[in-house]
């Protein structure tokens, strides 16, 4: 979709007003929202990380258990990227639209943090985060500050300062279950949506992917910002296709009348 086009045009007026409108609106967001920040789409074809490696093999649970320095190395260059990333305008174009009291959440499938950066205050991040580890010997959570660094730089593995057990980042790695509570309130916010902006998510990881379905169930309004096609765009109301940084803030100066 060409940005100067009418068509564009339009398509972020209808999104605009149905944002002004709603009572209580929500985003689920995924990779394609990151991307713009220069963190790889762990899925996107060529690029994606888990092209280049078998997922099983780097980051699974039973490789996280069995081979924990495989896992760790794996993580290395993408814990890099996403130390060294910042939000970009489509991350800071959400906190604005929390800001001005337009999104009331975000529900994002990404582990980098960035909202929380970019100033969002609400975040559900279902897929955990590289923000805090917890130590597989006595289950105490650490605030990775202090433990990032020396592993970063020289690929040691952290480890508790009270048991010596590894500390695992508090991601979900495969054959594992979503963090719970928050897996229940991402669904509890997706039901209770009159609104849901999927933004950067081609939709494709279950059971994240499988929200909107609460949305559009309801009848609730559903506005999809992505490049490719997902398979609920025919149920949207407006599907905007495109460069996230950019639409995002134009979304924004829309609603905010600026
Ligand atoms: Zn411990």
């Amino acid at each position: 979709m060409d940005v100067a086009s009418v068509e564009f045009r339009s398509a972020v007026q209808s999104a605009a007003a149905l944002i002004r409108r709603a009572r209580y609106a929500i985003a689920l967001t995924g990779a394609g929202i990151s991307t713009p920040s220069g963190i790889p789409d762990f899925r996107s074809p060529g690029s994606g990380l888990w092209t280049r490696y078998d997922p099983m093999e780097v980051a699974s649970l039973s490789v996280f258990r069995y081979h924990p320095e495989k896992f760790f190395a794996w993580m290395r260059p993408l814990a890099l990227e996403i130390v060294q990333a910042e939000p970009n305008p489509a991350h800071l174009g959400l906190a604005r639209l929390e800001e001005a009291g337009y999104l009331r959440a975000i529900i994002t499938q990404n582990i980098d943090g960035l909202h929380h950066r970019a100033g969002s205050t609400r975040v559900l991040e279902v897929h955990g985060s590289l923000r805090t580890l917890t130590c597989i010997g006595c289950y105490q959570q650490f605030d990775s500050t202090g433990y990032i660094e020396p592993y970063l730089e020289s690929g040691e593995i952290p480890r508790c300062p009270d048991c010596h057990s590894i500390l695992k980042p508090d991601v979900v790695l495969f054959e594992e279950q979503l963090p719970i509570r928050v897996w229940l309130e991402a669904q509890e916010e997706s039901r209770r949506c009159d609104l849901m902006i999927v933004g950067g998510s081609s939709l494709e990881v279950m059971p994240a992917a499988g929200l909107p379905m609460h949305v559009v169930e309801n009848e609730a309004a559903l506005i999809l910002i992505n490049q490719s096609p997902t398979y609920i765009d025919e149920r949207a109301d407006v599907v905007l296709r495109g460069d996230i940084a950019t639409i995002i803030p134009a979304l924004v100066v829309e609603v905010l009348g600026e």
